[in-house]
């Protein structure tokens, strides 16, 4: 079985621009490339897991999500770290669709195609309904709050195994652990 990295996509692998619609306005978090060649280097595949409630409120169109993601997956393959696939969850921000995090819908059905380990894979995110994702789908979570500063004190979830503000760092971290 494969072990993966479930990756948050805004605030996780790019700057989180607030329902970006435009592939020209993708911008990486400093450290990603190295990281994703880490976590390679330890065995792991990489799918990414993004809300993007945008698209029910009409403000992000899925033709440009597609695009997002395709530039997106083009990057990584030029860092020789390919990514499986991204999973989206359209549904409204109040939503408790299965399929929207903190559900684990995405991250289950994601296992189930690629043969996934969830026990031995990890879910990395900047918030904690994507820390909470991860724990139930029987991962563990990484926090990486570079730019979310969120700390996870005050939420009712069961805080991440790590909290980093460095996606590097974090990645060192899950990897010895
Ligand atoms: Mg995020």
């Amino acid at each position: 079985m494969k072990k993966a990295i479930f990756l948050d996509r805004d605030g996780t692998i790019i700057i989180d621009k607030n329902y970006l619609n435009d592939p020209g306005q993708i911008e990486y978090v400093p450290h990603i490339f190295e990281a994703f060649k880490l976590w390679q280097e330890s065995g792991f595949c990489f799918v990414v897991i993004t809300n993007q409630s945008g698209i029910h409120k009409g403000i992000v169109q899925e033709e440009n999500v597609a695009k997002i993601h395709q530039k997106i997956a083009h990057r990584f393959l030029d860092n020789q770290t390919p990514i499986l696939e991204f999973y989206y969850a359209p549904h409204a921000a109040d939503s408790d669709h299965p399929m929207r995090k903190p559900n684990p819908g995405m991250l289950l059905e994601a296992a189930k195609k690629y043969k996934i380990d969830l026990t031995q894979s990890w879910m990395v995110g900047d918030k904690m309904s994507d820390v909470e994702a991860g724990h139930r789908a029987g991962c563990r979570s990484i926090l990486y709050t570079y730019q979310s500063k969120e700390d996870g004190t005050h939420s009712s979830y069961i805080p991440a195994e790590i909290l980093s503000d460095d996606i590097l760092l974090a990645a060192q971290k899950s990897v010895s652990i």
